[in-house]
C-alpha cells in the first residue's frame, strides 16, 4: 500500500489535483487558479508546482510513499499524451505526457476531461455496475461522455461524445466552434454570462451586476447561485432556460441512445444541481419519446468536483 496515483484535473480556470491511495481514497487535495492569459511556460509551471507540493505532503505523511502514476484530464482533443487543441488553455500542440514524464521520472496518461469525468462516475460514482450511460458535464464549456456496451465510446476517430456541440437552436448563438445554437452555446457558464451580460447592458436589473462590475470576466458558479438564492429574476431566467436546453438534449440522446442512465456534473451542477435536475427532467420529459425518459435513471454526478480526478486515476492505474 505504499505506492499512490497523483491525479490532475487542469482546466481554464482552475488546476486540480489529487494523491488518491490504492483503494481509491482521495488523500490530499491541491488547487490553483490557472493563469491561463501567462501562456504556456506558466501553467505547466504551475502544474509542475502543484504536483511538487502534492508530493511533499504525502512524503510529510509517510516517508517512504511513492507516487506510482500520474493521470491527467484536460478539455479538448488529445492524442498519445499531446493536447493537440483545447480550449482556454494556451496547451495547443503540447506533448504533456512526455513533458511530465521527463520532469518527475513516473508514467503518465492524459485524457480528455469530460471522458474522465464519465468513467470516474462509471467505476466509482453514480453509474457504477452499469453498461450503458451518458454523462453531460456543464462549467465553462460542455463536456460530454458515453459508455457503452460496458466499454467507453469515442468513435471512430476518438473525437466523438462532443455533446456540448450538439446543435438544439440553430438559429441561437454563435458557439465557440464556429457553429450556432450548440447546447455549449446556450447553455455552458460561458454562453449564460453572455446572455446576462447582454441583459445587463439593455437595462435589466440584476444582482449579478455588482460581480461584473468588480471586472470579473468570468461566471463563477458560486456567484451563480448566490444570485438563485436571491431570487434574482435575471438569473433565474438564464438559468432556467440553460435546464430547458440541457433537458431538449437530453430528450435526443435518451431518444437516440436509449441510456440506462444520464448523469450530470461539472461545476455549475455541482453547485446547482438541486435547483436544476428538476427543471431538465420537465423539460426532457415534454421532447423525449416517452417509453424512453419513463426508463432512463436522470441524476446529478456523485463524485461532483472529484469526478474528473478519479477518472485520471483510474486512467492512471491501467496506464491506457
Ligand atoms: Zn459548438
Amino acid at each position: 500500500m505504499n505506492s499512490f496515483t497523483l491525479a490532475l484535473d487542469i482546466g481554464g480556470t482552475k488546476i486540480l489535483g489529487a494523491v488518491i491511495d490504492k483503494s481509491d481514497t482521495i488523500l490530499f487535495t491541491e488547487k490553483a487558479p490557472t493563469k491561463a492569459g501567462k501562456g504556456k511556460n506558466e501553467v505547466f509551471s504551475q502544474i509542475t508546482s502543484l504536483v511538487e507540493n502534492l508530493k511533499n505532503k504525502l512524503r510529510d505523511e509517510n516517508p517512504t510513499a511513492e507516487i506510482a502514476a500520474i493521470g491527467a484530464g484536460c478539455p479538448g482533443l488529445i492524442e498519445n499524451g499531446t493536447i493537440l487543441f483545447t480550449p482556454n488553455l494556451p496547451l495547443n500542440q503540447f506533448p504533456l505526457k512526455t513533458a511530465l514524464e521527463d520532469t518527475f521520472n513516473v508514467p503518465v496518461s492524459v485524457g480528455n476531461d469530460a471522458t474522465l469525468s464519465m468513467s470516474g462516475e462509471w467505476k466509482y460514482g453514480a453509474a457504477k455496475g452499469l453498461n450503458h450511460v451518458i454523462g453531460i458535464f456543464v462549467g465553462t464549456g460542455i463536456g460530454g461522455g458515453l459508455i457503452f456496451n460496458g466499454e467507453v465510446y469515442e468513435g471512430a476517430y476518438g473525437i466523438g461524445s462532443e455533446i456540448g456541440h450538439m446543435i438544439v437552436n440553430p438559429e441561437g448563438p454563435f458557439c465557440g466552434c464556429g457553429a450556432k445554437g450548440c447546447l455549449e452555446s446556450v447553455a455552458s457558464k460561458t454562453g449564460m454570462l453572455k446572455e446576462i451580460k447582454k441583459q445587463i447592458k439593455r437595462g435589466r436589473k440584476s444582482d449579478l451586476e455588482r460581480f461584473f462590475e468588480k471586472g470579473y470576466g468570468l461566471l463563477k458558479s458560486s456567484m451563480l447561485r448566490e444570485a438563485i438564492e436571491k431570487k434574482d429574476e435575471l438569473a433565474i431566467e438564464v438559468l432556467d432556460e440553460a435546464c430547458r436546453y440541457l433537458g431538449v438534449a437530453t430528450a435526443s440522446l435518451l431518444n437516440l441512445l436509449n441510456p440506462e442512465m444520464i448523469v450530470y456534473g461539472g461545476g455549475i451542477v455541482s453547485s446547482l444541481g438541486t435547483y436544476m435536475l428538476p427543471k431538465i427532467l420537465e423539460s426532457a420529459r415534454r421532447y423525449a419519446l416517452q417509453k424512453n425518459f419513463s426508463k432512463t435513471t436522470l441524476t446529478c454526478s456523485s463524485l461532483k468536483d472529484y469526478a474528473c480526478l478519479m477518472g485520471a486515476h483510474d486512467l492512471a492505474l491501467n496506464r491506457k
